[in-house]
C-alpha cells in the first residue's frame, strides 16, 4: 500500500518513468541517494517531500540489506507476537539480542502507511484505543523493503474516533526494516537513544576541558551549518561552548540564541543584564562572589540553555567558573552510593521570594529519567528555601548534600575563564554549573547580557541538523 501511494505521489510530481526509478532507489539504496535524487527532481512538491522525509527518518538507522532477508515468525497463539530474526550479515544483527519480538497491537497501531499517518503532518489518523484487542495477522510477506502484514480486523469506532473505511478487515501495513529493527519496537534502550541522538554525555574535569574547550567563530556559527553543528555537538557532549567575535551590540545575544531556537521569556525579561546595581533583587546583579549554581530551579520547567554575552569587562575579578555536575554525580555514586540514593529521593526546596515575586518548587538534587535516557541535576544554594522534610530526614540530607558539594567545589573539576568583550558562553543550565568571582565595580565596568532557550529547542535543532548532515544536505 505504501509502495503504491509513493508511486502515485511521485508520478504526479515527476512522471511515471522517473517515478518508477525513484521508487526503485527508495527501496534499494541508502538514504542520501534517495534524498538527493528527490530534491533535485522536485523541490516543491509537498507529497514527495513528505514521503522522502518519512522514508529518510524510517531508514535513519541504516538502509536494509538486500540479501538475505530476515526470517519472520508469527505466533499462532493468542499473543500473535511477531518475531524477527535478522541474519548475521544484516546491518540490524545484534549479537546480544539476535531476535526482536514485536507485539501485534503495537504493530497495527504504528502502521506507517499514509492512511494511518498523515503524509504531510506526520500525525496519527487513529487513536490507539481503536485497535481491537483480538486483532491478528492474517498473512505476511517478507520483502526487501520491509515486512508486510495483512490484518484480520479493521479498527473499532471509539467515541469520535470512527472511520468506516478503516473498519474493514484486510488493511495492509508495510514496516521498513529500519523502523521495526532500528528505532522503536523491541530494540534495546541504548539503541533507541542512539537513533534519537541522545548519546551519553562526555564527563569532564579541568584538564579535559582545557584540552577540549571549543572557541567557535561567531560568523562560522551564524552563517554555516558546519559551524552550527560544531557548537551543538559540543553542547550535547560537554554541555558548553564559547563564541568569539560576537558583535558587542546590546541585543546581539538574541540573534545568537535564535540560531538554536526561540527565546524562553521569564519574569527577568526576554534578555537581562548582569551588572552591579544598587539594592539588587538578585545576587547576580551585585559585585559579590556568586558560587556554582543553576538558574531558575524554583520554576516548574527551568530553562535548559543559557547564553551570556560579554559586552564590557574592565574590572579586576569577575572570572567565570564552570563545573560538570554530571561528573560530580558519577563520583558521588562511585564513592558514596548511600548519599547518591538520598539525593535521588529527597526533595530540596527552591524559591525566589522578595517584594514582587513568590516562586517555589520542590525537587530532588539528582533526577535519573530512564524514560528519556536523561540525567538532570538541581543545585542552586542561593535559591534554596527552608527544607520541607520530616525532622528525622534532615541530618542524612545535609550530609549527602555536603558530600556532593565537596565534588562541585573541587578546583581540579572546574574550568575558569574571564570573559572578554565579544565573547559569549552557551551552556546547559541543568548540567553545567556556573559561578562568578567577586569584582571591584569602582575600577571599571562589567556588563553581560543573558537569555535562555529551552532544552527542547536545542535537541530539535541538534537532531534535524545531524540528519541534514547525514543526508548530505551540507
Ligand atoms: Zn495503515
Amino acid at each position: 500500500m505504501l509502495r503504491q501511494t509513493l508511486l502515485n505521489h511521485a508520478t504526479k510530481a515527476v512522471g511515471r518513468t522517473t517515478a518508477k526509478s525513484l521508487l526503485q532507489n527508495i527501496v534499494s539504496s541508502r538514504t542520501t541517494v534517495v534524498t538527493k535524487t528527490l530534491l533535485t527532481k522536485n523541490t516543491t512538491f509537498q507529497g514527495v517531500r513528505a514521503i522522502h522525509t518519512t522514508r529518510t527518518s524510517l531508514f535513519a538507522a541504516g538502509a536494509p540489506d538486500q540479501h538475505p532477508l530476515p526470517t519472520v515468525n508469527i505466533a499462532q497463539d493468542k499473543s500473535g507476537a511477531v518475531t524477527v530474526h535478522p541474519p548475521k550479515e544484516s546491518n540490524y544483527y545484534r549479537p546480544h539480542q539476535p531476535t526482536t519480538t514485536l507485539n501485534s497491537l503495537w504493530l497495527r497501531d504504528n502502521c506507517p502507511c499514509p492512511d494511518c499517518i498523515h503524509p504531510s503532518t506526520r500525525q496519527k489518523l487513529h487513536a490507539s484505543s481503536q485497535v481491537p484487542l483480538d486483532i491478528a495477522v492474517s498473512s505476511h510477506r517478507v520483502l526487501p523493503e520491509g515486512l508486510e502484514l495483512t490484518w484480520s480486523k479493521g479498527l473499532d469506532d471509539v467515541g469520535d474516533w470512527e472511520d468506516p473505511a478503516k473498519a474493514q478487515s484486510g488493511h495492509k501495513s508495510l514496516y521498513p526494516w529500519g523502523m521495526i529493527l532500528g528505532s522503536y519496537g523491541g530494540t534495546p534502550t541504548e539503541h533507541r537513544a542512539e537513533t534519537r541522538m541522545n548519546h551519553k554525555p562526555i564527563l569532564w574535569d579541568e584538564t579535559m576541558m582545557k584540552e577540549k574547550v571549543l572557541w567557535l567563530d561567531y560568523d562560522e556559527y551564524m552563517n554555516t551549518n558546519e559551524g552550527l553543528l560544531k557548537g551543538l555537538k559540543h553542547l550535547q557532549d560537554y554541555g558548553l561552548f564559547f563564541l568569539k567575535g560576537v558583535p558587542t551590540k546590546d541585543q546581539e545575544v538574541v540573534n545568537t540564541a535564535e540560531r538554536i531556537g526561540h527565546l524562553r521569556h521569564t519574569f527577568y525579561g526576554k534578555t537581562w543584564d548582569v551588572k552591579s546595581v544598587p539594592n539588587a533583587k538578585n545576587v547576580a546583579y551585585t559585585n559579590l562572589n556568586l558560587g556554582l549554581h543553576m538558574d531558575l530551579l524554583y520554576m516548574e520547567a527551568p530553562p535548559g540553555l543559557q547564553l551570556l554575552h560579554s559586552l564590557e569587562n574592565s574590572v579586576p575579578g569577575g572570572t567565570s567558573i564552570f563545573m560538570d555536575s554530571f561528573k560530580a554525580v558519577q563520583l558521588l555514586k562511585q564513592e558514596h552510593p548511600e548519599d547518591y540514593e538520598i539525593l535521588k529521593t529527597t526533595p530540596n526546596t527552591f524559591h525566589y521570594r522578595n517584594a514582587d515575586n513568590h516562586l517555589h518548587y520542590n525537587r530532588t538534587t539528582i533526577v535519573v529519567d530512564p524514560m528519556n535516557d536523561a540525567l538532570t541535576v538541581n543545585y542552586a544554594p542561593p535559591f534554596q528555601g527552608p527544607l520541607e522534610l520530616p525532622a528525622e530526614q534532615m541530618a542524612g540530607f545535609y550530609r549527602a548534600l555536603r558530600r556532593f558539594a565537596g565534588y562541585i567545589e573541587r578546583p581540579d573539576l572546574q574550568f575558569r575563564h574571564t570573559m572578554r568583550p565579544g565573547e559569549c558562553m552557551v551552556f546547559a543550565n541543568r548540567r553545567v554549573l556556573h559561578a562568578r568571582t567577586a569584582f571591584d565595580p569602582t575600577k571599571g565596568n562589567r556588563h553581560l547580557k543573558g537569555c535562555y532557550v529551552d532544552l527542547d529547542m536545542f535537541k530539535d535543532k541538534y537532531r534535524t541538523t545531524m540528519l541534514a548532515k547525514a543526508e548530505g544536505k551540507f
